[in-house]
């Protein structure tokens, strides 16, 4: 994807022209990847544009920082307000928005806590990440020979920019072998998670997802898929998987706010079930009507941006 400039990008406080919104060579962050960030969207409600589980997002970026010990220097209101007024000003009712908060320019060498925090806050046009065939036939997938980093070395429940060089390499490697998409095990060889996915799985009518412990981003947008199934009464489990049980699936999906929620058709060109999806068809729907506003039940999850 390319971007396209957009009138403003939040910086430090300010809203900046995008082409002005730039660090030094010399970010320290850049050099060793100590930054923390979110990913959040936008949707056209009734009600206007619409930010989908903005405190959930924003409580996970200040519980990313905390982890490496950054303070942030802007509040919780502060980075909501900043984050309305960017939709409002941007004018994309569709778009997605990118906190980040970077060790800075000004010292050099590793410790990070002689650094500087400065905070951005960009939003651009973003179609689903993983393309049309998410939402409609599913994705092709693979099992990655890269292994998720766990918790004792780079904390996965951190969104720390560290983790996605894990995660570049898996999907780099699914890429360069024909498939859309990689999923990662974990330590133990268990089913962890897509490099900036979570991961569910449907057998027999049971719903499940690879517990917080296995390694993986507790994605909200795993947790709003949690939810639906328990107001659908669809039966659900957080438990682990085996790499054959991806293979014997009746279906399987990622979920994401970059992703949605795209159906995966294959794993290492194991077709998935009989190619039909009904749990996941019925949570796209959902998921679909939450987003835009169109299910009064799922209001509360929607920050509109108007003033
Ligand atoms: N896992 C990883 C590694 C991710 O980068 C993401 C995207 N933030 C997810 C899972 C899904 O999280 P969410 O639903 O909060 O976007």
């Amino acid at each position: 994807m390319s971007l396209k400039p957009l009138t403003k990008i939040w910086m430090e406080g300010k809203f900046v022209p995008w082409d002005e919104a730039k660090v030094h060579v010399l970010t320290h962050g850049l050099h060793y990847g100590l930054a923390v960030f979110e990913g959040i969207r936008s949707f056209s409600t009734k009600k206007g544009p619409a930010l989908f589980r903005l405190p959930e997002h924003i409580e996970r970026f200040f519980n990313s920082a905390k982890v490496y010990r950054m303070q942030i220097p802007f509040s919780a209101k502060e980075l909501t307000e900043a984050s309305k007024e960017l939709v409002r000003l941007n004018g994309l009712a569709e778009s997605y928005v990118r906190p980040i908060a970077f060790t800075a320019y000004g010292a050099m060498g590793l410790n990070p806590l002689r650094s500087k925090i400065s905070v951005a806050i960009a939003s651009w046009e973003w179609p689903a990440y993983l393309g049309p065939a998410g939402a409609a036939d599913g994705v092709r997938a693979a099992v990655s020979s890269w292994v998720r980093m766990d918790s004792r070395s780079l904390p996965p429940q951190a969104k720390c920019s560290a983790n996605y060089a894990n995660s570049a390499l898996a999907k780099m490697e699914a890429v360069a072998g024909g498939y859309d998409e990689a999923i990662i095990l974990n330590q133990h060889g268990m089913v962890a998670e897509g490099p900036g996915e979570n991961i569910f799985r449907v057998k027999d009518g049971i719903l499940s997802t690879p517990p917080a412990s296995s390694g993986i981003l507790r994605g909200i947008t795993r947790d709003t898929v949690i939810q639906f199934a328990r107001d659908q009464n669809i039966q659900f489990f957080r438990n682990d998987s085996t790499r054959e049980e991806l293979y014997t699936s009746d279906e399987l999906f990622f979920s994401g706010t970059a992703a949605g929620i795209a159906k995966i058709r294959e794993v290492d060109d194991r077709k998935v079930g009989n190619g039909e999806y009904p749990i996941a068809s019925k949570l796209q729907t959902l998921y679909d009507d939450a987003v835009h506003g169109r299910n009064s039940h799922y209001e509360k999850w929607l920050t509109p941006v108007s003033a």
